[in-house]
């Protein structure tokens, strides 16, 4: 029986596996091995799942989502179609395509994995994550932090005591973590993060910049409609990710606007200098960041031993530079800064189940966790004070408790109010629940004592439990999550059949690049125009065999799809052939 290691992400998924001693990750049916976390219905109702639903979102927001690990442990609902989906369950065919994906690879059913989550999950998004997992018929073995599961993949173990620096930059989110890795032990001292920053900012930063030069360029601005938007952003990523191993690079746009009955193309260079202006400010922040993990950490930057980069948008090179800057140390490179967190993933399902990888887990609570107390002071007694019960960064699976007297005469009741954060004012943290201690003795103030005991497991679930020291009366509550409920088994039983009929035609899932004309029947028309548009590839220079090919996967699905969109992607092909061919005669 074999386990997975799932890196469940903001932007991008990925799947591994140990075999034989070895970790790897695991593609797709298309060769991928990134699976995009966006999820989707195509117009006839299909499901799809990774780069199919990516296609689609710019043009069809109502039925895709992407970036759902942001609402993870809400109860927030997402509208896909006609039916209402909870984050979780969102995850949860996610991780049923990867669940898919890896079985497809191995030729062997998959039960069990350990998923990662950012260090700063609060308890409801591990019990969310855990819920999406079993969702997806997955026994998830354990809930692993990211940067725990990066320095595995590292595999940093020597008997001395390494400090290392766990710098995520993935699409939408940064963290940072101080991690201590002792033999085979790793350990969380601190993490800092920041969950709406990451490459889309920079790819939206670079959209700007580019309709700002095709104002200049043209006198008009670019089309303000979403397809047109759309393309203007993949343009803008594409940049991006060029100007990670250039100095330049080239942007050609054709048909973004027109005047009158010309139309009007994008063809512009950006340099990496002017890329850097605009992000620089962002990686300052993420800097700051550092500083205060140093701080939590109790650590100054020359006791850090090792950088580790990890998520996509590590690979810029300022980003390498200012982290060097910063901590004055190159970060170690090796493992591809994506895939790390999936192939640490894997090691640790691996050592769970037995393989023969060596590596144990210690990791600490991500946030403090107390109670309202009410406080005696001179001007009265001032309620809502946050008594931290564990604090953050404490060591898991962690059981602290803590003594607390009544504050008026005769109280007959005590409300336990947990929340986790760092706020003074209980108010201002998290409210996780509470519950009453009723039926307590009449005696002065003070003199009635209760024990609050709290116990966090390794999976992240607290559990509170109070006794009255007197009588003994015990009160227990047990934190599963914030906004959900865990669900019963019925109501598991029901998500899973659900789920399974989305599944039911596999090949929904991740449509591999067959040739187009055999997918379904074409109007002569938009047939002749994709024969000539196969003969044009082989003419047009590399830039635009590259346009028109992504212009030709999107006909293929809108095909596939029986979309709306295809009589505008069709006008687009003919936009695009006339231009190649008028090009081709000037030259
Ligand atoms: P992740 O969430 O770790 O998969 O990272 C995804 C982000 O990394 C996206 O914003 C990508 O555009 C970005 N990315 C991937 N490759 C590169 C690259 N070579 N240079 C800059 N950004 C990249």
């Amino acid at each position: 029986m074999k386990a997975v290691g799932i890196d469940l992400g903001t932007t991008n998924s990925e799947v591994a596996i140990v075999e034989n001693g070895q970790v790897r990750v695991l593609p797709g049916e298309d060769g991928d091995l990134i699976l995009p976390s966006c999820v989707g219905f195509s117009d006839t109702g299909k499901l799809l799942v990774g780069r199919e639903a990516l296609r689609q979102y710019a043009a069809a927001p109502e039925r895709t989502v992407k970036s759902i690990k942001r609402w993870m442990g809400t109860d927030h609902k997402t509208t896909l179609g006609d039916k209402e989906y909870l984050p979780h369950e969102i995850s949860a065919i996610i991780l049923r395509a990867l669940k898919q994906r890896a079985e497809n690879a191995l030729g062997e059913t998959i039960t069990q994995a350990v998923v990662t989550v950012p260090a700063y999950f609060t308890d409801a998004q591990r019990q969310a994550t855990k819920t999406a997992g079993e969702i997806a018929g997955l026994e998830v073995l354990q809930i692993i932090n990211e940067p725990t599961a990066a320095a595995l993949a590292y595999d940093l173990r020597s008997e001395e005591t390494e400090r290392v620096v766990v710098y995520d930059l993935g699409g939408g989110t940064f963290d940072v973590s101080v991690v201590e890795i002792t033999g085979e032990v790793t350990e969380v001292l601190a993490s800092h993060g920041n969950n709406r920053l990451g490459g889309d900012d920079f790819d939206r930063l670079l959209q700007l910049h580019l309709a700002d030069l095709f104002r200049k360029q043209h006198g008009v601005d670019v089309p303000d409609d979403a397809a047109t938007q759309a393309r203007l952003l993949r343009a803008a990523e594409q940049v991006k990710i060029d100007l990670s191993s250039h100095a330049f690079a080239t942007v050609r746009e054709a048909f973004l606007a027109s005047k009158g009955k010309t139309p009007l193309h994008l063809e512009t260079e950006v340099a990496r200098t002017d890329f850097e202006k605009l992000i620089r400010p962002l990686l300052e922040e993420t800097l700051e960041a550092i500083d205060r993990a140093l701080t939590d950490a109790k650590l100054e930057p020359e006791e850090i031993d090792r950088i580790i980069l990890v998520g996509g948008s590590t690979r810029i090179p300022l980003v390498q530079q200012m982290i060097q800057e910063d901590l004055g140390q190159t970060p170690t490179d090796g493992i591809q800064p994506d895939l790390c967190v999936a192939l640490g993933a894997a090691l640790q399902a691996g050592v769970l189940i037995g393989e023969a990888v060596d590596a144990i887990l210690v990791d600490v609570i991500p946030h403090s966790l107390g109670i309202a107390t009410a406080v005696p002071t001179p001007m009265g007694i001032m309620p809502g004070y946050f008594s931290v019960i564990i604090p953050r960064n404490s060591v898991v699976p962690v059981s602290r408790s803590q003594v607390y007297s009544t504050v008026f005469d005769e109280q007959e009741v005590v409300e336990i109010e947990v929340f986790q954060g760092e706020n003074a004012i209980a108010e201002e943290n998290v409210p996780l629940g509470s519950f009453r201690v009723e039926n307590l003795p009449p005696q002065p103030a003070g003199s009635i004592q209760i024990e609050v005991h709290f116990d966090f497991d390794l999976n992240g679930i607290l559990t509170v439990t109070t006794t009255e020291k007197g009588k003994g009366q015990q009160g227990t509550l047990v934190v599963n999550n914030a906004g959900i409920e865990k669900l019963s088994s019925h109501e598991l039983k029901q998500a899973r059949t659900d789920l399974e009929a989305l599944f039911k035609n596999d090949e929904t899932i991740e449509i591999s690049s067959e040739d187009i004309s055999d997918a379904v029947e074409i109007a002569p028309e938009l047939a002749g125009l994709l024969d000539r548009a196969q003969q044009a590839l082989l003419t047009v220079d590399a830039e635009q065999a590259e346009e028109l090919q992504d212009l030709l996967d999107q006909i293929k699905t809108a095909i596939a799809d029986n979309s709306a969109e295809l009589p505008q992607l069709q006008e687009e092909l003919e936009d695009f052939l006339y231009y190649a061919s008028t090009n081709e005669s000037q030259e």
